[in-house]
């Protein structure tokens, strides 16, 4: 018995994205008298639960050479993607589904495995990470659950298959991947033998490849239990080798805020809450996860908005938040007001915080009424003077609130093509 509602080893799940689509099609074309195929890992976990998985792995004891012939006969577009570890990806409808040959490992030398393609599924099992990732689900909808992951799963356990410390040693992002399906599907409460284990092989997250880091971060960030567990990894030592200085207080604070806003949960504000205070933050954490250009910018444009609020106790007025809104755009300053309203200890439901949040949602970006074509059809020759004249005119503009009647926007030009090359600079 599993305790999760009906899911129990043998039965059938009956799910529309298994019995129609491209699924169901490769599972059809990739089962007969000599080859058997089932779905395995995650996807199985997920439709267990009665959630819609992000992607499905198939297992099959074809090899890799048979898998692509019989699917391009069924209509599939086929990718070799990891001959090597026998996968193949099948395509269609611009769905992906990533098709292993299952193998034993004969002998593990180091980094490299010797591999054997066998048609073993509970060897298959038995070589994934946890308990809960370790079902399969055949042709047929009828599901396989060779190490009691159903239970753990029902109990919110996120459990090592076989020796923790053994299954870390053979890939050391497993620490970070316990905490994530923790985060994910534990209960609260982390598995006492697997932390342990974290524990004393946490010393090797810094050889890990930051991009598998970085995937496995973001994941977590935004699992259901993120808060406590990222609490726990604070309290273990494992924040630190990850990122330096992290802060998870700060980071439970501000989910906590981010459930007063749109209720999406953020995985770069969220980043950003764990520690990013300064820009020289923004840029560690850039460089240890190696993000993408476009997220390394918004940790940067987060942080370059916060301190401007450094110290802030309250909500700050509509003029500084106009201001932000004007020199670093809509997503930096409000990425700061969330960080701001952390640091500052507010109630989550603050309601001048929320009040903020909505003007900085409502708000049109302000506009410079002046281009550079207005400042020379009042005379200035084309050349640098004319740039000159247009950031004095922009500072000017902000100091003074905004204006948008055309007679103050005309005097304030005035005052400024006036005044002499240099002046009012700084
Ligand atoms: P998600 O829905 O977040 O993608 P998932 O379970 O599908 O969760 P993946 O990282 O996509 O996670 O991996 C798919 C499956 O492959 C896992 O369920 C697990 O069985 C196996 N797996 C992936 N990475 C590892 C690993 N490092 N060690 C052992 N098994 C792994
Ligand atoms: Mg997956």
């Amino acid at each position: 018995m599993s305790g999760l509602p009906g899911v129990r080893e043998g039965r059938l799940i009956d799910d529309a994205s298994l019995v129609r689509g491209p699924v169901a099609r490769a599972l059809e074309a990739l089962n007969g008298r000599d080859v058997e195929t089932r779905v395995v890992g995650g996807a199985v976990r997920d439709l267990a639960l009665g959630l819609a998985p992000g992607d499905f792995d198939l297992a099959t004891s074809a090899p890799p050479e048979e898998v692509m012939r019989l699917a391009r006969a069924a209509g599939f577009k086929v990718a070799p993607t990891g001959l090597a570890h026998g996968t193949v990806t099948l395509i269609m409808d611009g769905q992906p589904i990533e098709t292993t040959t299952l193998r034993e490992d004969v002998e593990t030398y180091g980094r490299r495995a010797k591999v054997a393609f066998g048609r073993d599924f509970l060897a298959d099992a038995r070589r994934r990470d946890f308990t809960i990732n370790a079902l399969s689900l055949d042709a047929g909808g009828r599901l396989y659950d060779p190490l009691g992951g159903l239970e753990d799963l029902a109990a919110g356990r996120v459990r090592f298959i076989g020796d923790s410390d053994d299954r870390i040693r053979e890939d050391y992002l497993r620490i970070l991947r316990f905490f994530r399906f923790s985060a994910r599907f534990g209960g609260g409460a982390l598995d006492g033998a697997g932390l342990a284990a974290t524990v004393r092989h946490r010393s090797h997250l810094a050889r890990l490849s930051r991009e598998r880091v970085r995937a496995e971060v973001l994941k977590l960030l935004v699992a259901p239990h993120a808060g406590a567990v990222v609490r726990s990894m604070g309290e273990h030592g494992i924040l630190g080798e990850i990122f330096g200085f992290a802060d998870p207080a700060r980071l439970e604070r501000a989910v906590a805020i981010e459930r007063f806003g749109d209720g999406e949960a953020d995985a770069l504000l969220r980043l950003a809450a764990l520690g990013v205070v300064i820009p020289e933050d923004a840029e560690r954490f850039s460089q240890r996860l190696r993000l993408s250009n476009a997220e390394s910018e918004r940790l940067l444009g987060a942080a370059t908005a916060l301190v401007r609020l450094h110290g802030v106790v309250s909500a700050p007025a509509p003029e500084v938040l106009r201001r932000m809104l004007f020199a670093l755009g809509r997503r930096a300053a409000s990425d700061a007001l969330v960080l701001s309203q952390a640091d500052a200890g507010a109630r989550p439901d603050d309601a001048e915080f929320m009040a903020a949040r909505r003007f900085l949602a409502e708000t049109p970006k302000p506009k410079s009424p002046i281009a550079g074509k207005d400042i020379v059809a009042r005379g200035v020759a084309a050349g640098p003077r004319v740039g000159e004249i247009s950031r004095a005119f922009e500072r000017l503009w902000v100091d003074s609130g905004f204006p948008c009647d055309a007679a103050t926007v005309e005097r304030l030009l005035d005052a400024v093509i006036r005044a002499k090359p240099g002046e009012g600079k700084g």
